[in-house]
């Protein structure tokens, strides 16, 4: 992955750490479990390493999801809708 990603709304997502840019991890509850309770020293660090990466874009707010590290990212949009509190449940 380069440092940078076209959105797909053309906005342009800086993915560079080091320059500042913000990224995120996604990690799938289980396999945070199965990483705590093996005890490793650095929680932190396996998350963050072990994690997906996730940005977004400055420009729509999409969030662009590696969900494999060497693979194409997949493009999400906010979508909001009124919770209804029957749906909750
Ligand atoms: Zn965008």
């Amino acid at each position: 992955m380069g440092s940078l990603i076209r959105c797909v709304c053309g906005g342009d997502v800086r993915t560079n750490i080091f320059e500042g840019h913000k990224d995120y991890r996604l990690v799938q509850d289980d396999e945070f479990d199965r990483l705590r309770d093996s005890g490793v020293e650095d929680l932190a660090s396996q998350v963050f390493f072990g994690g997906r990466e996730v940005f977004r874009c400055p420009s729509c707010a999409r969030l662009i999801v590696f969900w494999e590290r060497t693979g194409r990212p997949t493009f999400y949009a906010e979508e909001h809708h009124k919770f209804d509190d029957k749906d909750d449940a």
